[in-house]
């Protein structure tokens, strides 16, 4: 029997988003089973446009496809679905608060889909494919990593993750998994690698908080505190500052305000009902004792926060001695478009809080070399193939397996559209262009 097991890359290679991988067991020269990993959008290189991976490699293999599984419920790794599930019917696995985002943006899209929320415990058989979930510390809860069996090895599907110790939700990464699985013997790790340039640790969520009290401390009028609207852990760490300095909660933004329902609903965001408040009764409120959460920290376009900015949001009018915390830095490519909110927003009098001026108050969820290699020290992989970076992050991630005693013949940069191919003989090669 010939058999090989295909990764196909339809994105998140040579790129940090659009994440998207095809795994194919073949045998006998047809693929007999395949499942998507990840189905993500992508951003252009300005930050003005939203781009999605082509699928079309998809639409004659239908009758192999078995499921499609989620690592996490961020953008660049889920919603790309309402493009993929208007095309082809496949059903969708992931965690209950990645499932719950997911359906939520799909409802938007009038989609209807066929979703699976799973347990961290669970093992899913799809085919040739046995997959199992590895809860990993990331910038949204209920985060997981993959490990992925199949009848020619077992290859580890590490999409974003940091190793935290003392996250916010109080679950750190399961390393014991980790462990066991590199004990049994990977055949291939594919990892994020965008901290790759960094050196040391990323630091953990949990030193926003004391940051952020300090710097709330200071605010003569009202709060307006952004960040990405999937990080749980970041809103919970303002409910609880605002909290702390009594002041009214207000939730703005859609995207803000359907987040914090799914995660509140679920159990991963707590906070008091009364300290509650919405756009209507705002006015009652002083200055002094509000504390808005607001979506748009990219500055997109029509967000709460740009509308606010150009004074022209319906309930929320910025004055001098407003305090607006940035608590998220620029996707690449955004980076001058948030600037010129803040600009708008400090000839408005407000004072604007940013991480040119204050680091103290973001920290990545991705992992910094000294994970990277904590993770390949754990999975102990024979091949590796890092993902969801650019060339200069491969290039710096390539230099941290070398000083590990990985050499050349062991490590891929494939290219979107290419596949990296893994035969019984053990041996590993890239196939260029296939999809
Ligand atoms: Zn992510």
């Amino acid at each position: 029997m010939d058999e090989k097991v295909r990764i196909v890359f339809l994105g998140g290679v040579g790129e940090v988003t659009k994440n998207m991988f095809v795994y194919e067991y073949w045998r006998d020269g047809k693929i007999a089973d395949s499942i998507i990993v990840e189905c993500g959008i992508g951003f252009s290189e300005t930050g003005d446009e939203i781009i999605m991976p082509d699928v079309s490699y998809l639409l004659d293999k239908q009758d192999t496809l078995r499921a499609t599984v989620l690592t996490h419920g961020h953008e660049d790794h889920t919603s790309a679905l309402s493009t993929l599930l208007s095309q082809i019917r496949i059903p969708v696995y992931g965690t209950r608060l990645t499932v719950a985002l997911a359906e939520g943006k799909l409802a938007d899209h009038g989609i209807q889909a066929e979703l699976h929320p799973v347990k961290h415990k669970q093992i899913l058989n799809f085919g040739a494919f046995q997959v199992r979930f590895v809860h990993v510390t990331h910038s949204i809860p209920d985060a997981t990593n993959l490990i992925i069996k199949t009848p020619l090895g077992v290859l580890f599907h590490a999409s974003d993750f940091k190793f935290d110790w003392s996250p916010v939700d109080g679950w750190p990464t399961e390393v014991g998994k980790i462990a066991l699985a590199g004990e049994s013997g990977i055949l291939c790790l594919l990892s994020d690698c965008v901290r790759s340039e960094r050196s040391g640790y990323t630091l953990s969520e949990e030193t926003i908080e004391d940051h952020l009290e300090l710097q709330v401390k200071k605010a003569h009028g009202k709060v307006i505190f952004t960040t990405m609207s999937s990080n749980i852990s970041r809103i919970q760490q303002a409910v609880n500052v605002a909290s702390a300095f009594n002041r009214k909660i207000l939730f703005l933004g859609r995207s803000m305000r359907q987040n914090v329902e799914a995660a509140q609903h679920l159990g991963y965001l707590h906070f008091p009902k009364k300290s509650i408040v919405h756009s209507k009764s705002v006015k009652k409120i002083p200055s002094n004792k509000l504390f808005i959460i607001a979506a748009g920290s990219q500055a997109q376009e029509d967000s709460a926060l740009s509308r606010i900015a150009d004074n022209a949001h319906k309930d929320i009018s910025l004055a001098p001695h407003d305090m607006v915390i940035f608590s998220a830095d620029p996707i690449p490519g955004y980076e001058r478009q948030v600037h010129k909110l803040v600009n708008k927003m400090t000839k408005l009098g407000a004072d604007v809080v940013y991480s040119d001026i204050n680091d103290e108050l973001h920290v990545s969820g991705h992992g910094a070399s000294q994970d990277l290699m904590l993770m390949m020290g754990l999975t102990r992989p024979k091949y590796i193939v890092p993902i969801g970076g650019e060339s200069r992050q491969v290039r710096q991630y390539f230099l941290l397996a070398e000083k590990m005693g990985y050499s050349d013949d062991t490590l891929f940069a494939p290219e979107e559209k290419d596949a990296i191919e893994f035969t019984r003989d053990g041996k590993a090669r890239i196939v260029k262009e296939v999809a």
